[in-house]
């Protein structure tokens, strides 16, 4: 179902103080304690929708945005290409002399276990300084604080350069194929030849006492290339065992994959990473970060860059064997054996390079390795007007605290994007200690503070102000 709704002019001017002179209809200014409160309702509106994916329904998250676009007079339009699987897409538009900034992000959620959760995931409960939900870390809170910045935007009559293009998609937690990936596919006309791109997965530093040390804008990630792997052998009864069978070849396989630690592979868009955390590291230990690709050549250095796991992960690609299937009956040796290998790559691999590898390492050329899923690992500059803008706004916010180039473990839709060309970063913009944070991405009780909710739907605006203005 696809069906596009472009209502009259905004007539709701709730939190806007107008200052028009004359009669030229001028830009307004912002009255945010009302618009932070009214995030906040709609923060706790939103957490209220069930986006479980599967199966998602995701249709009830683009309805709650298009019934707001709807009463303020944003163009918009649903996508449905898949029953209950909704995008919505919305767009403010800009003078066009420069080229349209997408903030993207996904409104299905994590399944949970209620028993684990102390209050119900669907209730947008307040408790303790908290707003609970699932989804509240993981994206609905930025989606929000996305769509509040298009929103204000809109109100204050901001006379914009580029377009602002929301686009809340379905179906990110399972790969995307029927959200971002979709959209990307068949309606790029509406991206209008974006240059840059807004979605979840920066990292912010803030120690205990409060102090900002680091602002992430995540220029790249991990790539995932999941792997079938295939063995083929004589089948017969289990009382006669046949040492080449299909199972015990994978078995085989397997135990090599296992025991194999692939090479350290430093990629330029994680040096790069490295070296901008430097001026947080202590003076020794600064210098080596700086110039990681020297560094990595003293073991004792590596031990101390690897004890940090998700350092460890993006200097090589990684390996976990995840599911087995063999004979269906005990005493059945099956004719095919089969395991699927979550294997990640560090952006710049190649898949094909990659497979050639573990071909070596396996030494059986009788097992077939073919991808589920992946991805062509991309990356994007970091001199470009988005981070600059991030810059600005940060130093004026929290001098002293440092852009950081975060490069993700996990992956989330930015590839889409960037296979377009566009320049597309991870950014979160809430910003506090992780006590006042909140925490349980994909866990238990999933929650974010109230006060570092509200204060990162103003820092986004500001800086997609900056951007567009
Ligand atoms: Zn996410």
């Amino acid at each position: 179902m696809t069906f596009i709704r472009r209502a009259a002019a905004c007539s709701l001017l709730l939190g806007i103080l107008i200052l028009i002179s004359g009669n030229v209809a001028a830009q307004t200014q912002i009255n945010w304690d009302a618009v932070q409160k009214e995030a906040l309702d709609l923060f706790i509106q939103y957490l209220k929708i069930d986006t479980t994916n599967p199966p998602g329904n995701e249709t009830r998250a683009a309805n709650f945005f298009a019934e707001i676009c709807k009463r303020e007079g944003i163009e918009h339009k649903i996508f449905e290409p898949f029953p209950g699987r909704g995008t919505l897409w919305a767009r403010l538009k800009g003078d066009g002399s420069q080229r349209p900034v997408i903030l993207l992000n996904h409104t299905d959620v994590v399944p949970h276990s209620p028993e684990f959760w102390s209050v119900p995931a669907f209730s947008g409960q307040i408790k303790d300084g908290f707003v609970y939900g699932r989804g509240a870390q993981d994206m609905k809170s930025v989606g929000l604080a996305q769509f509040i910045s298009m929103l204000a935007l809109k109100r204050a009559r901001v006379p914009l350069k580029r377009d602002i293009i929301f686009l809340a998609t379905a179906d990110e937690e399972a790969g995307g194929l029927q959200g971002a990936g979709w959209f990307a596919k068949n309606h790029a006309e509406l991206l209008g030849k974006a240059e840059f791109l807004f979605n979840e997965g920066g990292n912010n530093v803030v120690d205990a006492g409060g102090k900002v040390l680091a602002i992430g804008v995540g220029p790249s990630e991990k790539t995932p290339a999941w792997l079938r792997l295939t063995a083929t052998g004589e089948p017969g009864h289990g009382s006669v065992p046949r040492p080449n069978s299909s199972v015990n070849r994978l078995l085989r396989a397997l135990n090599r994959l296992l025991e194999y630690s692939p090479p350290i592979h430093l990629t330029p868009v994680v040096e790069q990473s490295f070296k901008a955390l430097a001026p947080l590291m202590t003076t020794e230990l600064a210098a080596k970060y700086s110039n990681v690709r020297d560094a990595i050549k003293d073991p004792a250095f590596t031990r101390i860059l690897e004890s940090d796991p998700g350092a460890k992960a993006l200097t090589r690609n990684t390996i976990s064997v995840t599911m087995l299937n063999g004979s269906n009956k005990v005493n059945v040796i099956p004719p095919v054996a089969t395991a699927e290998i979550d294997t990640r790559l560090v952006p710049g691999e190649k898949l094909d390079r990659w497979i050639a590898e573990l071909r070596g390492v396996i030494k059986d050329d009788s097992i077939k390795i073919e991808p589920i899923l992946a991805f062509e690992a991309n990356a994007s500059p970091i001199d470009t007007e988005v981070v600059k803008a991030v810059a600005e706004v940060v130093n004026r916010r929290y001098p002293g605290a440092i852009i950081s180039y975060p490069v993700l473990a996990g992956f989330t839709d930015s590839h889409y994007f960037r296979e377009l060309g566009i320049h597309s970063y991870g950014f979160s913009p809430f910003v506090a200690p992780n006590r006042e944070l909140g925490g349980g991405f994909h866990g238990n009780d999933e929650r974010i503070g109230k006060k570092a909710f509200v204060d990162g739907v103003k820092f986004f605006y500001e800086i997609v102000e900056r951007l567009a203005k």
